[in-house]
């Protein structure tokens, strides 16, 4: 198959993980016969330094022209760069919501996984982490509170502020098919978290939920309440394979799930859109801590790429030999100095990328 990828290495660490992932792909592209053909472009503060704004309609025009977009990350020292001496609609962030915006991406996916290898690195109670855990949050991201009309005034006296949470039955329908389809391609159960017992909102979407999984019988439904997700997570995350919620509840969990794996530098994310296409990158930041210094677990990065075979491209097999990859790599013990332990091996995020595309 030949597919197009547009490479945004942008900021920080992102150069040096994005190679990474770009090895793994190339390496799954010669084992499975496949051709991808890649294009760089510029995002975030490298593209301000280049051309005044993180984000160019050129960007935005090539990766529409691309089957998907692989992303490192953006954004510098906030307290230190230039970049953020510059308005907030300039800086480094605004090229990232001004792309999914573009690009329509309205569902954020988050896998979840704990490693076996890495349970220490897990902060909850020995018997839940020796369980482990492999979920996946999907976040609605275009709607809701974060998107609703808000103001601030003074009433009867008192300054006032108001923030409007709002969801149409279109946006929680597409989103709910998403969750089922990818459910599809895991362990076939949906948990659908919201707060049916107080917001309408949240009595729509669960109305929608149960009308969308009539088409989906071969996927398990449960609801659960917002309060209780965020307990069941750090009580026993087993439990779940896709959590599917709306914005701000997915914010705040998918943050709290990424913590209890216990490293960012394993995390992989992706947006999707209606169809096939989809941004993929790490769920950490640019670290600027340790850019530059090939030190950066390029994990979350090749994990990302795995994501982009599965879900835009459908190579199923593909983005297993890419995973299975990724766990060869730790059953040997090398690891960045993120994740190292005693007796394990330290390599560098060059040789970790190396390794892995070596074991795809
Ligand atoms: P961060 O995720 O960049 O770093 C937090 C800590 O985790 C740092 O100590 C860093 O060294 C470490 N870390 C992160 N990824 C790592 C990896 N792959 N390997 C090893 N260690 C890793 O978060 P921050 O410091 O709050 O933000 C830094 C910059 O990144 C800011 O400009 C912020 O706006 C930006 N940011 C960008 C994105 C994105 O591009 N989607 C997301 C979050 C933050």
């Amino acid at each position: 198959m030949e597919k197009k990828i547009a490479v945004i290495k942008g900021d920080g660490i992102g150069p040096e993980i994005v190679t990474e992932a770009v090895k793994a792909l190339d390496a799954a592209a010669e084992k499975f016969g496949h051709k991808f053909e890649y294009t760089q472009l510029l995002m975030g503060g490298c593209s301000i330094d280049v051309n005044g704004v993180p984000l160019t309609e050129e960007t935005i025009a090539a990766c529409k022209a691309s089957d998907a977009v692989l992303m490192g990350s953006i954004g510098g020292d906030t307290t230190t760069s230039p970049w953020y001496k510059l308005p907030a609609d300039k800086r480094p962030e605004a090229g990232l919501l001004g792309i999914r915006k573009a690009l329509g991406l309205f569902a954020n996916l988050r896998p979840c996984l704990l490693y076996p290898q890495l349970s220490e690195a897990c902060p909850l109670k020995k018997e839940i982490a020796d369980k482990g855990f492999d979920m996946l949050i999907m976040r609605e991201l275009t709607g809701g509170l974060y998107f609703g009309q808000r103001k601030t005034e003074t009433v009867d006296g008192l300054e006032t502020a108001v923030d409007t949470l709002i969801y149409n039955e279109n946006e929680i329908r597409r989103i709910a098919i998403k969750a089922f389809e990818v459910a599809r391609k895991r362990r076939c159960s949906v948990i659908s978290v919201d707060k049916a017992n107080v917001l309408d909102s949240s009595r729509l979407w669960r109305k929608i939920v149960n009308e969308v999984s009539a088409d989906y019988p071969d996927v398990e439904l449960k609801h659960m309440l917002v309060d209780n997700a965020a307990m069941q997570l750090v009580r026993d995350p087993a439990q779940f394979d896709v959590m599917v919620t709306e914005n701000m509840f997915g914010d705040i969990l998918s943050d709290e799930a990424s913590m209890i794996t216990g490293s960012i530098g394993m995390l992989p994310s992706a947006s999707l859109n209606e169809t096939k296409f989809g941004l993929y990158e790490p769920s950490g930041g640019s670290a600027p801590d340790i850019a530059g210094q090939n030190k950066a677990n390029p994990i979350a990065a090749i994990l990302s790429a795995a994501m982009l075979l599965r879900y835009s491209f459908d190579m199923t097999e593909e983005a297993d030999a890419v995973e299975n990859a990724v766990r060869q790599t730790l059953d040997e013990g090398y690891r960045t100095g993120d994740i190292m332990s005693e007796g394990c091996t330290l390599v560098s995020c060059s040789e970790m990328g190396t390794l892995i595309a070596q074991r795809v």
